[in-house]
């Protein structure tokens, strides 16, 4: 169905757009090679894409969740692997923005500048086998002058590729406040960091997503942006990683749903499928699942913005909220898919036609964290009112002036 958009957000949608049909054209060759589309990144850097969600003000283009989540949508209908590899810059720079407007720090605004005008694409790399939550890690950070030693190996570096710098966590043993997770930037160049050729895998094979080491690693103290006791929910994280990633994550999968729904209306209304019940009762399912989570995504970027969502709630429901947008949103992308399949039929399997690289791609959504199995845990136990862990809250200064109901009533 159509989307009601304010004009800007249309013009968004409309650049996302141009990129995902350029995108498009190339995306079956990088999938077929699994070879990383550093042309795109060229692209959306000429375009202004890279500085989406930089603040107007530091030379970005002003988008918020809201706005981010509709991109993100429409560049995945056309190219799923572009669309997640450029959300592990786009969604954290948009964080970082919201840090800037609470603080006005020089230092993220530096950061901000060089990611408006293309200097700097960010990457969020900081997956480890057994614990996608990020409540600790197998990573070490040991003390030293200046700074920490980390010693770790990591999974899942999308946009290790391309990016020219990152953050990544790991887990400090603090004589005083206990083990505690710290959250610090590395350069990509920095020294004791290997990429490991590893990426040979069924779908977002473009994304080139790595395994890599941290041998020694030297972290200045002060590229540590945040630290919180390990085996705790987070605020902070609440209101950056989780209340970012989840919905952006969320839409690029929906995305791919989306450019499966098109491609299949394309085919039935080529083969004169449109009159048939069965075709017609396909879409309409693909319909209530693709607005049903659109919905979903919309409400919670509405609550993000409003900060509503980590400023009035108790953080494990936050948590919650955030989660469901990306649970709700991935799944109904696969289901989405399947039908597209079962409309296009013998069509939908060979690899010439786009549908077969994208039922590959929306399968990575659900086992994305957080994974179906963790979030049916993280809403059964909030559901039920059983605290899954202890929680640190946001600070003052990261809360809304007015409780972000209040400011939505305005
Ligand atoms: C295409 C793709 C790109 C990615 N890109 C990035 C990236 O750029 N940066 C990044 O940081 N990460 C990235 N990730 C990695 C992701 O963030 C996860 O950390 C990673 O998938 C976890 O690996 P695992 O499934 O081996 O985890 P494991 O933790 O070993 O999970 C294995 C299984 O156990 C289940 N499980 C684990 N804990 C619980 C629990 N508490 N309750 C119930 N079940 C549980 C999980 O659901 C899963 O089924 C990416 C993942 C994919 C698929």
């Amino acid at each position: 169905m159509e989307q009601c958009l304010t004009q800007r957000q249309r013009e968004i949608v409309e650049l996302a757009g141009r990129l995902a049909d350029e995108f498009a054209e190339r995306a079956a060759e990088h999938d077929r090679d699994g070879s990383f589309p550093f042309e795109n990144y060229e692209r959306m850097r000429e375009e202004g894409y890279l500085g989406l969600t930089v603040p107007e003000e530091l030379g970005g283009m002003g988008a918020g969740l809201h706005d981010l989540i509709l991109a993100q949508e429409r560049l995945a209908a056309g190219d799923g692997s572009t669309a997640l590899a450029v959300s592990m810059h786009v969604s954290p720079i948009g964080q970082l923005a919201s840090l800037w407007r609470a603080s006005g720090d020089e230092r993220l605004a530096d950061v901000l500048r060089r990611a408006a005008d293309g200097r700097l694409v960010y990457a969020s790399m900081s997956a480890e086998p057994g614990d996608p939550t990020l409540m600790s890690s197998r990573t070490t950070a040991q003390p030293v002058d200046g700074g920490f030693r980390v010693t770790g190996k990591k999974i899942f570096g999308t946009e290790s590729a391309v990016c020219t710098e990152f953050s990544t966590r790991a887990l400090v043993d603090d004589p005083e406040r206990g083990p505690t997770v710290i959250f610090f930037r590395l350069p990509r160049d920095v020294e004791g960091m290997t990429v490991k050729e590893t990426w040979d895998v069924m779908g977002m094979r473009a994304t080139q997503s790595n395994d890599f080491e941290l041998d020694d690693v030297f972290v200045p103290e002060e590229d540590v942006f945040h630290r919180y006791p390990a085996n705790h929910f987070d605020g902070t994280m609440l209101k950056t990683v989780w209340g970012w990633a989840m919905p952006t994550f969320g839409a690029v999968y929906l995305g791919i749903g989306a450019g499966a729904m098109a491609f299949a209306r394309e085919l039935a209304l080529k083969m004169k499928k449109a009159d048939n019940p069965e075709v017609q009762h396909l879409f309409a399912e693909m319909e209530v699942l693709l607005e049903t989570a659109r919905a979903v995504l919309h409400r919670h970027a509405h609550e993000m913005e409003t900060g509503a969502l980590y400023a009035d709630l108790p953080v494990q429901e936050g948590m919650s909220k955030a989660v469901l947008a990306k649970y709700v949103a991935t799944n109904n992308a696969c289901g989405i898919v399947d039908r597209a399949l079962h409309v296009v039929g013998g069509a939908g399997y060979f690899r010439r036609f786009p549908l077969e690289r994208m039922y590959r791609d929306v399968r990575a959504g659900p086992i994305m964290p957080y994974t179906n199995l963790e979030a049916h845990d993280l809403f059964g136990r909030t559901s039920l009112g059983i605290e899954i862990a202890p929680a640190v809250s946001l600070p003052d200064s990261h809360r809304p002036q007015t409780s972000g109901i209040e400011r939505a009533v305005r």
